[in-house]
């Protein structure tokens, strides 16, 4: 879309004057939210006005226009705005919440089922493992990610946390020469037992976590002293 202010003078930034002396024009590209699909770009033609005021610090200045131009923004407010909620929404009711916002009318669990239904890509050979639990219910129940850590990205979920499921996804994953892990003695096991060759590793949270206990412990032992 094409667009021009009409007024013939423009509120100087600086002083608030209203000079209508023309300095220059330029081109402005503003993203703006899209029309059926369509990407929409409005090109703004601004006019940069001379201030006539003789004590005002501005010699020129770019107008703006209200509800349609932010000074450094490449974007309309509308868009700007859009653009806030996207960053802040992940899936589920915060997307629906979006949606609605986008004018678009969608169930939570509709948006879920579309996640779900992305299809995943396949993991290829993982060279380096990071091996960690995290909790489904707090204190209740326990899963163990498996992570490849090369291209940062979680790559399956085994049930429990007990060496078995490791050392029996290791076997069929023969491709891994590095495990990085916690100090938990089952997922060491787990990958001794499913794959022995690996060089296992303790990541680093785990051994900045380890080092703090120590130290504190020490200084307990020489306090008692
Ligand atoms: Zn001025």
């Amino acid at each position: 879309m094409h667009a021009r202010a009409r007024s013939a003078t423009a509120d100087c930034p600086h002083c608030g004057s209203r000079p209508d002396r023309v300095h220059g024009r330029y081109m402005r590209r503003l993203a703006d939210s899209s029309v059926g699909g369509a990407r929409v770009v409005i090109e703004l033609l601004v006019r940069r006005f001379k201030c006539l005021n003789p004590v005002c610090p501005a010699v020129t200045f770019a107008e703006q226009i209200a509800g349609l131009t932010i000074p450094p923004a490449r974007y309309t407010p509308l868009v700007c705005e859009q653009l806030a909620s996207i960053a802040l929404a992940p899936a589920g009711r915060a997307g629906a919440r979006l949606a609605r916002i986008l004018g678009l009318r969608v169930a939570k669990d509709t948006l879920l089922r579309m996640v779900r239904s992305i299809p995943e890509e396949p993991a290829g050979q993982i060279r380096v493992l990071g091996v960690d639990d995290f909790a489904l219910r707090k204190g209740d129940s326990y899963a163990t990610i498996l992570v490849d850590l090369e291209r940062r990205c979680p790559v399956d979920v085994l049930p429990g946390r007990d060496a078995e499921p490791l050392a029996a996804w290791l076997k069929h994953h023969p491709a891994v020469e590095i495990i990085c892990r916690d100090r938990a003695g089952a997922y060491a096991e787990g990958a001794r037992r499913g794959f022995p060759q690996a060089v296992q590793v303790t990541d680093a949270w785990h051994l900045w976590h380890n080092l703090g206990e120590a130290r504190t412990a020490s200084s307990v032992e020489a306090g008692r002293a």
